[in-house]
């Protein structure tokens, strides 16, 4: 089929909000066109938690994450200030490969009818006249430009936040091993330390993905990321029998992720979603949800023929509790008295992180 001149809806990501999108406006029969800068298969910074708000919404599309494969996830493990704490968790979750979940978001977005193009990297947006051009110099209009870059700025289009003083993201994944199934069967865990967290799950391939969120000062402090991960296996003894089989290698890292961040505002036309509408703190692992959510907002909003003012707005305050209430636990997580404080009451309440888990939700 020939591409229109002018698109009646571009996506720029093809992230969990870009394809998500890609699927609901094709499904409608609006099928958009969709640009993505990686031409295949790639893992991204992230903690491979699909919580079950993430799982309803995937369902909706049509997508089983189980049926892929994904490993159920129960129960939630803390360990902070000496502690061990676990708790069920409210509903079931999944460790899922994000190369696994955005491939086959990708692949369901292509089959609804989206033209999807690989391997294409957007350079830079002109907001006001609702065009992009590409890096191979193409340029392209659309009515609805929906703005799904994730972790990463475009120009022209750039969240209004300086990141520079934002925690830095980090993801490896450790070889499947039988230890490391026992230890993990059904469960998340999560490493409180100063200055960040590291999460552990088992996911669909075998591997755990292991995943940090850290300050950069508690970077910078160590020396780079194979010190941090030795520093924190030095004093954290849970984490450093995680890491048996050796230190973790092939990392990747996304800096500046600007936790408790959302549009407030937007131009007619430029529909931001996912990390690019609302970025929770990852340790609540919704950005996921977040992202299929913004996705069908978005794309309902473009079919009634809603202005992207009122969709965002919508977002804006769905998102905002959930926001601030992972950022609150993102703060006491990461220093020692409040660290310890929360850890006590987890302990004593084990239903709190359930509570806390309902409210950091955006989905049903
Ligand atoms: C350390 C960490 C751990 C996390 N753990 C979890 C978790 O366990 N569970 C959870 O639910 N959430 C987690 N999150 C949040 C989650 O990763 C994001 O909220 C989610 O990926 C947002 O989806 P998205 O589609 O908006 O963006 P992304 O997933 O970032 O996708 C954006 C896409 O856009 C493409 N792109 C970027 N720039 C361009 C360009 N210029 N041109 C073309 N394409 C472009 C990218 O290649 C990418 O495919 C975590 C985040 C961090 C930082």
């Amino acid at each position: 089929m020939a591409l229109p001149a002018r698109a009646p809806a571009l996506i720029v990501g093809g992230g969990p909000a870009g394809a998500a999108a890609a699927i609901a406006l094709a499904r409608a029969g609006r099928p958009p066109r969709l640009l993505e800068r990686t031409s295949g298969a790639h893992d991204t910074v992230c903690g491979a938690f699909v919580g079950w708000d993430a799982i309803a919404a995937l369902r909706r599309l049509g997508i089983d994450p189980f049926a892929l494969g994904a490993h159920p996830i129960h129960r939630l493990r803390l360990f902070g200030s000496g502690r061990e704490v676990e708790t069920r968790l409210p509903r079931t979750a999944a460790g899922l490969s994000r190369r696994c979940l955005d491939e086959t978001l990708l692949a369901a977005a292509r089959q609804a009818g989206a033209f999807v193009d690989r391997g294409r990297s957007v350079r830079a947006a002109d907001v006001g006249a609702r065009t992009i051009r590409t890096d191979d110099g193409e340029e392209i209009g659309a009515d609805a430009l929906l703005l799904a870059t994730g972790k990463h700025e475009l120009r022209g289009a750039v969240r209004p936040r300086d990141t520079s003083r934002d925690p830095i993201g980090l993801r490896t994944a450790l070889s499947p091993s039988k230890q490391l199934d026992a230890v993990l069967d059904g469960v998340i865990e999560l490493h409180l330390f100063d200055g960040g967290y590291a999460g552990l799950l088992l996911q669909e391939d075998g591997c755990a993905n292991l995943c940090l969120s850290v300050q950069r000062w508690r970077l910078k402090g160590a020396g780079g990321i194979p010190n941090l991960v030795r520093a924190l296996a030095d004093a954290l003894p849970a984490f450093r029998a995680r890491l048996a089989h050796g230190d973790p290698v092939g990392w990747s890292a996304v800096s500046g992720v600007p936790y408790g961040w959302y549009a407030r505002e937007t131009a007619p036309g430029l529909y931001r979603l996912g990390d690019q509408g609302a970025v929770i703190a990852s340790l609540a692992g919704d950005g996921i949800a977040i992202a299929l959510e913004s996705a069908a907002e978005a794309a309902a909003a473009i079919l009634a023929g809603d202005g992207a003012e009122a969709y965002q707005g919508r977002l804006g305050r769905r998102t905002a509790l959930p926001l601030t209430v992972a950022e609150g636990l993102r703060w006491a997580a990461e220093r020692p008295v409040p660290r310890d404080l929360l850890m006590g009451l987890v302990a004593a309440v084990p239903a709190l992180p359930r509570f806390a888990a309902r409210l950091t939700r955006v989905g049903t």
